[in-house]
């Protein structure tokens, strides 16, 4: 299978700095929106996505699992040890999705609310769960999806990549077809674009960046009042036979 990449982020029309991060290494994909005072909330989101390009990937196999779990523990010492070392980053934090793509499976590795979706046959299924707090509020039935873009907690992560206690990561795991596009993104995407207009530009857009370079075009439109991130990937059938 070969991966079709088309990525782009944006500082959105609010804020003054980018504390978004992507990185992209076949087979790693991954998105990460960093929290913190001054410049803290892009170094936690480099530092994490640094220290998951630091590990080498390649075709997953058995113990994809198990090297994504260690190299998202891996990110969170990195940041404990930062805070330790500078008081000034104190609470620091990022959303971690990470996404290794395969001949036959994909490894979603994910914590706090940015998101992964597959594309495959004209349906957009969302991968992951939200580790925030209205997203909790929803399960359980006590918020609406209308008030929950409303809510004035919408932000807050119940998991994250930081310099507290060491992240419980999510893990799915999928099977690829070709023609399968996946959609990593921050909820500076989620925020202003629902789920069936991002279906729509995965539906009509040409090649990756062109849809890459759409949803953010929406993101913006809709008010940008984030960073916003998007990573997407359209799996294709290699051309060497086999
Ligand atoms: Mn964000």
């Amino acid at each position: 299978m070969s991966l079709h990449v088309g990525k782009k982020t944006h500082v959105g029309n609010v804020r003054s700095n980018n504390e978004d991060a992507y990185f992209i290494r076949w087979p790693l994909l991954a998105v990460a929106d960093g929290m913190g005072g001054h410049k803290a909330g892009e170094l936690a989101s480099a530092l994490a996505l640094e220290t998951l390009a630091a590990s080498a990937w390649d075709e997953p196999s058995a113990d994809t699992e198990v090297r994504l779990r260690s190299a998202i523990e891996a990110a969170h010492r990195r940041i404990v040890d930062a805070v330790a070392a500078d008081e000034g980053l104190r609470g620091m934090g990022t959303t971690l999705t990470a996404v290794v793509v395969g001949e036959q499976r994909l490894y979603v590795a994910h914590v706090g609310d940015s998101r992964a979706y597959l594309w495959r046959d004209n349906a957009l299924q969302l991968l992951t769960t939200d580790h925030s707090v209205v997203a909790e509020l929803v399960k359980a039935g006590q918020l609406d999806a209308h008030d929950a873009s409303r809510h004035p907690q919408r932000h807050v992560l119940t998991r994250a990549v930081s310099g507290a206690a060491a992240p419980e990561v999510d893990m799915i795991i999928k099977d690829v077809l070709p023609g399968d596009t996946v959609l990593l993104c921050t909820d500076g995407l989620t925020a202003h674009v629902a789920d069936e207009e991002i279906a729509a530009v995965l539906k009509a857009a040409s090649h990756a960046q062109a849809a890459a370079d759409e949803l953010v075009r929406l993101a913006l439109e809709g008010g940008g009042s984030d960073n916003v991130t998007v990573v997407v990937a359209r799996a294709e059938q290699s051309e060497v036979s086999r």
